[in-house]
């Protein structure tokens, strides 16, 4: 009864693992909790405040569907910021970057149609591409890269049904970011094949430890097939107000995906929009805090890993995330259960270390767990020797 297209979707892991770490917590048991890719910090002051003043002046009825103007001016101004050039006109905004992604590939893609996606990858893509009933193109990537897609191996999977690649720098799970070079490179295969659409997921470019990172979106040879998708979940610590958006130069899709969230959301929570435009015009200063601290940590946890006997992982260059290759213990047991996958691993580390990561399965890559460090040090520190501990039982 249900549909084909609908009953062929998984739900999201990580969401499933953070609810196991959560009945077990309400049972009293002290587990430590590596799973949600959110900001652990609260959102700041000023953020609430204007959230509070919305409220106050009554933004409480329908708006825009494409979004409150002023807010679509603040989106238009922080990307020339960044050196990319969008209107007000060009930007919709929608309930987080998931539902701009959403509304992008349910726009562009029939089915049948391929979606190239290179992985590991965030969980969420191939799922929505499974919604319109297109085709997925995983490409795995290799750690010796980086994970990231190389121009050979893009221009290899391409054939006449390419709709669309969907590209994510800073990455989830890997946390690397493609260099300007590297983009270049993938640029000049997508010249030669100008049926194909681009997704830049740049979610994660506020937090990034070296330099700022490329925005795909600066080569001016994609302009018109390019969405940039964004928004102020993981820079601002906003997860919950759910704004995120898109930007793109082409009408066709942004009158198709405005046509499709006027028939299915109206817009996004008013309330919400305001809070976003605070942050998007306001002191920039406490997304700067929590990338300082978040670099801090990624030293705390670089090191403890290094004290750990046969994982590895490629270091990290912007989000949160570690993406630990822990395969050489497949194979081994203990108490008569052997480990052979990520989802057992996951179990495992579960079950004997009290800690929750999520499974590398679902982000298209086996070998590894994904551990998140958006928490506090201390946790940090606790959970990883707990997985240490839990790993040297493995015989
Ligand atoms: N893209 C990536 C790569 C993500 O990791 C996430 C959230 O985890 C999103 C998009 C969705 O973010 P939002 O909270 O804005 O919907």
């Amino acid at each position: 009864m249900i549909s084909k297209h609908i009953a062929s979707l998984s739900q999201s892991q990580s969401l499933a693992m953070a609810q196991r770490v959560q009945q077990l917590k309400q049972q009293n048991i002290d587990v430590i909790s590596f799973t949600l890719g959110e900001p652990d910090f609260s959102t700041p002051a000023h953020i609430k405040q204007a959230a509070q003043q919305a409220i106050a002046d009554d933004y409480s009825h329908y708006g825009p569907v494409k979004g409150i103007p002023s807010l679509r001016t603040a989106i238009s101004q922080q990307l020339a910021n960044r050196g990319v050039s969008y209107t007000a006109d060009e930007v919709i905004v929608s309930v987080g970057a998931k539902q701009a992604l959403c509304n992008t590939i349910i726009s562009l893609v029939s089915p049948g149609e391929e979606v190239i996606i290179p992985t590991p990858s965030w969980v969420s893509y191939s799922e929505m591409v499974k919604i319109v009933g297109g085709t997925n193109i995983l490409v795995p990537t290799d750690p010796a890269t980086g994970y990231k897609i190389t121009a050979q191996q893009l221009e290899s999977v391409i054939t006449d049904r390419s709709k669309l690649l969907i590209l994510c720098s800073p990455n989830n799970p890997t946390g690397t970011i493609y260099t300007r070079e590297e983009l270049a490179a993938l640029v000049a295969v997508l010249e030669r094949h100008p049926h194909i659409y681009v997704i830049a997921d740049e979610v994660y470019h506020a937090i990034a430890y070296g330099d700022h990172p490329c925005s795909l979106a600066t080569f001016p040879q994609l302009a018109d097939r390019l969405i940039l998708i964004d928004g102020v979940s993981k820079a601002y610590a906003m997860t919950g107000y759910r704004i995120g958006w898109m930007a793109c130069h082409n009408q066709r899709i942004l009158s198709a995906c405005t046509v499709l969230q006027g028939q299915y959301l109206t817009c996004a929570c008013m309330v919400a929009q305001k809070a976003a435009e605070a942050a998007l015009t306001g002191p920039q200063q406490c997304t700067e805090q929590m990338v300082n601290e978040y670099a801090h940590r990624r030293v705390v946890i670089l090191d403890i890993i290094s004290t750990i006997p046969d994982v590895s992982c490629v270091v990290p260059d912007g989000a949160f995330y570690i993406f630990l290759d822990v395969s050489k213990y497949y194979g081994k047991s203990y108490n008569g259960t052997t480990i052979t996958n990520s989802d057992e691993m996951n179990n495992f580390l579960l079950d004997e270390g009290y800690v929750a990561c999520v499974a590398g399965s679902a982000f298209g890559e086996d070998r590894c767990i994904r551990i998140s460090y958006a928490t506090s040090e201390e946790c940090i520190v606790e959970g990883m020797h707990r997985i240490k501990n839990a790993l040297a039982k493995l015989q």
